[in-house]
């Protein structure tokens, strides 16, 4: 039998918890590091999901996790000194502030560890610093996937392959509807939502208290439309030459009070073939399928994919609509 990928996973909230959920029945990787705001574990015979997700919820980190877990106010430092034998991390964590997740690549690159990451961030500003640190990712021997969950990630990668019918793409139009039964599940994604709603910014949703999201929620019944937001769809369909940006939209409805999607995700690539005709592709996600499931599900396989260039010894930064994701086993 080969022996499993070991794998990461930083940010242990709605994401997090779901990623060690959706590695469980893996046989090509094993979750065997994870880290919360307040501590770390690490298992290198792998950690176990339920008993992992139950002290996370009941005790509030992951460092209460008997016997590998250890409280730390700086647990992504010391769990990447530790964990010697993880491969690559999925890094679910709040992109909050807007600079964090770039300041989180900046530790691994000082750290000297080399191996994949994978984020699922949203925001262009966010993925145009990820592109500043390219050069230092590749020298520091690191292979990074950025924008790889649900949107961008998936639907952007659909959209990248849609434009191959045509000669010239005019419009490429993303629209998601998320459901979940409460926003305490996603605090960092609900957040980061509302500061896209007119009036907000990423600053003033990251001061946000528990009870003002709320309070927030209460007055749109548990729902926040979004149209023309700052999505980095835009910047990775640009870079992978499929249109400029302008062209790129992206918006969709939460309801943060309901599992069920508000309306279909979807994504929708106008453009003009060879022959001359206008035309639209449009891909369906399925119903049923959760944020969760459209966000993890992506990111690992960009993980398994990352993986594959890094032992070639490819590194630096790629986006999901540059790179296929591959499928873990
Ligand atoms: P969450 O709020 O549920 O959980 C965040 C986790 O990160 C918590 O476990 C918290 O303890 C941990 N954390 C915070 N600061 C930390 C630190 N300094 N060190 C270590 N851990 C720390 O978050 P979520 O709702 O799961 O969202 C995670 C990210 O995924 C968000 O940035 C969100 O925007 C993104 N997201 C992307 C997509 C997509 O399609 N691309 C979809 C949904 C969510």
């Amino acid at each position: 039998m080969t022996t499993r990928i070991q794998v990461g996973v930083l940010g242990f909230g709605g994401l997090g918890q779901a990623a060690a959920r959706v590695l469980a029945p893996k046989q090509e990787m094993v979750l065997t590091a994870a880290a919360d705001a307040q501590g770390y574990a690490y298992n290198p015979g792998g950690l176990d999901p339920d008993r992992a997700i139950a002290t996370s919820n009941q005790q509030g980190s992951l460092g209460y996790l008997e016997p590998e877990g250890t409280l730390s106010h700086q647990s992504i430092p010391d769990l990447i000194g530790k964990a010697t034998g993880v491969e690559g991390y999925f890094l679910a964590l709040p992109n909050l502030p807007n600079t964090f997740m770039a300041n989180v690549a900046k530790e691994f690159i000082k750290s000297g560890w080399r191996g994949v990451l994978v984020d699922a961030l949203k925001r262009t500003s966010a993925v145009e610093q990820m592109r500043q640190l390219s050069s230092s990712l590749a020298k520091a021997g690191i292979t990074y996937m950025t924008g790889c969950g649900a949107t961008p990630g998936l639907l952007t990668a659909a959209a990248a392959i849609a434009a191959q019918s045509y000669a010239e793409i005019h419009s490429v139009k993303i629209t998601f509807g998320v459901g979940i039964a409460n926003w305490e599940a996603y605090r960092a994604t609900i957040r980061e939502d509302i500061a896209h709603m007119p009036g907000y910014d990423v600053e003033k949703a990251r001061g946000m208290s528990d009870a003002e999201v709320e309070d927030l929620l209460d007055k749109t019944n548990g729902i926040i439309s979004l149209e023309n937001m700052e999505h980095a769809d835009d910047l990775m369909l640009e870079m992978a030459g499929v249109c400029s940006r302008d062209r790129v939209t992206v918006g969709g409805v939460v309801d943060t009070r309901n599992p069920q999607k508000p309306l279909s995700t979807n994504v929708k690539v106008t453009g003009r073939t060879f022959e001359g005709k206008i035309s639209t592709h449009t891909f369906t996600l399925g119903d049923e399928t959760s944020m969760a499931a459209n966000v993890c599900g992506p990111a690992f396989g960009y993980l398994k994919a990352g993986i594959s260039w890094h032992r070639r010894r490819i590194y630096g930064l790629f986006t999901a609509a540059e790179i296929m994701p591959m499928f873990v086993k």
